[in-house]
């Protein structure tokens, strides 16, 4: 039984937690808390990094003030594993390290280091936390793997004696009891790899979306530079991308070659090494979290390329006046092939358009308006950029509603509603049902476009008059 449990500090890793709770609990032998604490306890490794299967007991004391869902977002190490895995993968990984059961670590994609790992720590986080806390603790963002330095202080990290493995004994060791009193600080002079491990932080903090399924890979590609792009648009220039990114990460942890190769091509997921692109490609954190949806990314790549064959014009020429079309604010007026591609571009998307328009217009459920902000969002556009391409913009145009024209569909689908429900009809149950005021349905009633509907709510506004 277990009669107290320590809070969890803010990104403290839930092994430093159940740590702290072996040290406070006065219990001589580990064999004691573990049974407190691990089902099948006698044959457990508490795992560092992410979780064990708790007994029903400690579960109830871990989940004391957040779900589990959270507990396991914020204070384990699987957001810096996962989130550019497969979606299958990513899914599976996911379940099963919530369920604390299955083979998740197989799913995830942990490096193979070399050396043995150890917890690290931040000589000044250590002084800060023992100035506020009266105690220190073992931080989850130290732990990720080939990350050096704490941003925040800008100094090295260092290893402490408690190894990280499954091959070591078992056993609970607190960061307050571990960490030397005198502490010395190596401060970090790299200002790439500062700016790097705080985009590392912050992505790993984003949420991770389980529903994305573009390829890590193909979204990297789509971002490259024209340099790092042969003429035809497929074949990448990696030896020199591979050039400009040893450069960069100078004096830090890098990959092979081949490795990167893997990554483009959608076989290697490891998180550090992705991010190296992503970073040297000026991605934003934004748009590393929040990828759009694999069929933009297609369709916009097969568009530039039948457009630079039908203008004969080079593929990053293409890509390039496409990608200031549509991402930017900025249009050229310039007449020539350039202006035709616009048109080419304008008459390319419309199809998109419309089959997003009727969309949102045939939608099943509640009725929606058309809006520039919804048509642009699902094309994955930047704000106002749909207002370039003639065409589109007119077809959109013409598909927006009056508002009596928008509330008169939402009159026809309560009408509906109450009908399949079997509830009597009349204007209170249709004004609570659309949210409107009995003035608004009296001025949408002659849009109604179904007649039958429409009598019916004239003699129903009729009822109330008498
Ligand atoms: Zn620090």
């Amino acid at each position: 039984m277990i009669a107290f449990f320590p809070e969890i500090y803010p990104d403290e890793l839930l092994y430093s937690q159940i740590a702290r709770y072996h040290n406070r609990s006065g219990y001589a032998r580990y064999v004691y808390t573990v049974s407190d604490i691990y089902q099948n306890g006698k044959l457990v490794h508490p795992n560092v990094d992410f979780v064990n299967k708790y007994t029903p007991d400690a579960m109830n004391w871990i989940t004391k003030n957040d779900t589990w869902e959270n507990i396991v977002f914020e204070h384990t190490m699987y957001p810096a594993y996962i989130r550019f895995l497969p979606k299958q993968r990513r899914i599976d990984a996911v379940n099963g390290i919530l369920s604390c059961e299955g083979n998740w670590k197989n799913l995830m994609c942990i490096p193979l280091l070399n050396e043995l790992r150890y917890i690290k720590y931040c000589p000044e986080c250590v002084k800060e936390d023992r100035e506020k806390y009266g105690e220190t603790y073992w931080h989850r963002l130290h732990q990720i793997p080939r990350i050096r330095i704490c941003p925040e202080h800008r100094c090295f990290l260092e290893n402490s004696e408690i190894p990280v493995s499954s091959k070591s004994s078992p056993g609970l060791y607190d960061a307050e009891n571990n960490i030397p009193n005198e502490l010395k600080t190596r401060i970090c002079k790299n200002g790439t790899e500062i700016a790097f491990t705080q985009y590392v932080i912050d992505v790993m903090q984003e949420p991770i979306d389980l529903n994305i399924s573009l390829p890590i890979g193909t979204f990297l590609h789509s971002n490259l530079k024209s340099e790092y792009i042969c003429k035809s648009g497929l074949v990448r220039n990696i030896s020199k991308l591979y050039e400009d990114y040893l450069e960069f990460y100078n004096d830090m942890p890098t990959m092979e070659l081949s490795y990167m190769q893997k990554i483009f091509n959608n076989y290697r997921y490891d998180t550090y090494f992705i991010l190296q692109i992503s970073f040297l490609l000026r991605i934003s954190i934004y748009e590393i979290t929040h990828l759009p949806h694999e069929t933009y990314i297609q369709e916009n790549k097969i568009l530039y390329m039948s457009l630079a064959k039908k203008h004969n014009l080079d593929y990053n020429i293409v890509a390039d006046i496409c990608d200031t079309v549509l991402k930017t604010t900025y249009v050229s007026r310039k007449t020539g092939p350039k202006q035709l591609l616009y048109e080419e571009l304008d008459n390319q998307y419309l199809p998109q358009v419309k089959r997003i328009v009727r969309r949102i217009l045939n939608n099943k459920g509640r009725p929606e308006k058309v809006s520039f902000a919804k048509v642009q969002k699902a094309l994955n556009l930047p704000q106002k950029q749909i207002h370039k391409l003639p065409k589109c913009k007119t077809y959109i145009q013409r598909n927006i509603e009056s508002q009596p024209e928008y509330w008169a569909r939402e009159i026809e689908w309560a009408v509906n509603e109450l009908i399949k429900e079997n509830k009597p009809l009349n204007t209170s149950r249709i004004m609570k049902l659309t949210n409107m005021r009995l003035r608004d349905i009296e001025i949408s009633v002659s849009y109604i476009q179904n007649q039958e509907i429409q009598e019916l709510v004239r003699e129903l506004l009729s009822y109330r008059d008498i």
